[in-house]
């Protein structure tokens, strides 16, 4: 069904809920806009704005915020979105741990929680925990509207299976749509973890409007990539688009789980250098470390109070990530990459040389107009975006799904 109407045309309807989406959106990201300022930037008339924001508030899903200087100092009445009466659960789930938070659609955190789980539990049993605490906040937050799920890549959105759960074969055979759709009595949306990560960074990553482009670079356990364009997902034809771990980099290189040689994600991930930092580094590796962040970050800091070894393993890291970069300005011509996840926390060591690389290898045409950012969000970008999943399909249809007085 879904092809037959991507090729079909837009009712009146549709185009009334169109217009009352890119009102919405707008609000989502700024705050206090006057009418004003939401003509000029949807091109919508004024008069055209006036009245669908007077069903937007009849609706419950705006409110006048009194003045706000608007142009030519002239005052005039900011709206916002009433965020606080939309709320959606976000949930990661990932190898050892899954996360569930509640955040309102403009991307406030009210509450999150994490449960750790071992690789041998059965994935019934963790799926029926995972359940049960949705259930609970279900309960005790009367105001929510939707449930995003972000789970790890190549997940196969059509089937709801993730096609490769690398150690974890008994979650091979789960089907995500159907043990979580039909659980709940509102709308649930799943996608993998990279594509969570872009939409947090365009819902809640703060930068700015309009954007055009905007790719998340995943640099964690694995290596992935979600892609923004033109305020719509790239999913491909399976939902594994832009999987830039699996791009081989060296074809003769080392296999790859994926049947691929040589993947990107074998030379830049947190796995990648942790088992080389265990090597160079036998001395900050002593004690245990469990947490894997924690790991990963205990090489920054070496390299940041001027260990050799660590600093060049933090360059060649980077190097990299580097071409990660470059792939995919050519690949996808991004106007912001943002680098998100564990290794992500090496931050301005790891910059100079990414951008090193990329003004090397990209024409300075292109290079100069691409902004490479670390990710600044202070949630785990996964379990943001596992929020910003159920945000984004709310903020398309308001009228649908957002409160209603
Ligand atoms: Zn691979």
């Amino acid at each position: 069904m879904d092809k037959i109407k991507e090729v079909a045309g837009n009712n009146t309807n549709d185009l009334v809920e169109m217009n009352r989406s890119a009102i919405v959106r707008i609000l989502q990201q700024t705050d206090g806009c006057s009418r004003a300022d939401i003509a000029k930037m949807t091109g919508l008339t004024q008069a055209s704005v006036t009245k669908i924001v007077a069903v937007l508030i009849e609706m419950g899903i705006v409110s006048e915020v009194g003045f706000v200087r608007g142009n030519g100092n002239r005052r005039s009445i900011g709206l916002r979105l009433n965020a606080e009466k939309n709320l959606v659960i976000g949930v990661k789930f990932s190898r050892h741990v899954f996360s569930i938070g509640v955040f309102d659609i403009c991307g406030k955190n009210y509450t999150k929680q994490e449960t750790e789980f071992g690789l041998d539990e059965f994935a019934e049993d963790v799926l029926a925990e995972m359940k049960k605490q949705i259930h609970e906040l279900l309960n005790k937050y009367k105001n929510i509207v939707a449930i995003g799920m972000a789970v790890p890549g190549p997940y196969l959105r059509k089937e709801g299976r993730i096609a490769m759960v690398t150690r974890m074969p008994s979650w091979h055979d789960v089907n995500f749509i159907d043990e979580f759709q039909n659980e709940f009595d509102k709308p649930f949306f799943i996608e993998q973890d990279a594509n969570a990560g872009a939409l947090a960074e365009w819902w809640f990553g703060n930068h700015g409007r309009p954007l055009n482009s905007l790719t998340y670079f995943l640099v964690g356990e694995g290596v992935g990539s979600g892609i923004v364009d033109h305020d719509r997902l790239l999913l491909g034809n399976l939902g594994i688009a832009s999987e830039i771990g699996h791009i081989s980099i060296d074809v003769n290189g080392p296999a790859c789980e994926c049947g691929n040689r040589g993947c990107l994600e074998l030379y830049c991930s947190a796995t990648a250098m942790l088992k080389k930092a265990k090597k160079l580094l036998p001395e900050i590796f002593q004690e245990e470390i469990t947490n894997r962040w924690e790991a990963c970050n205990k090489v920054f800091i070496a390299a940041k109070e001027g260990n050799e070894k660590a600093l060049e393993l933090v360059d060649e890291i980077a190097e990299y990530i580097g071409y990660g970069c470059v792939t995919l300005i050519n690949g996808y011509d991004p106007e912001i990459i943002v680098i998100g996840d564990s290794i992500s926390q090496g931050g301005n060591l790891l910059l100079p040389t990414i951008n090193r690389i990329v003004k090397e290898r990209i024409l300075p045409e292109i290079s100069s107009r691409v902004q490479i950012k670390i990710s600044e969000l202070t949630i785990d970008p996964t379990l943001y975006g596992a929020a910003a999943i159920a945000t984004d399909k709310m903020l398309r249809k308001p009228s649908e799904y957002l409160v209603r007085k």
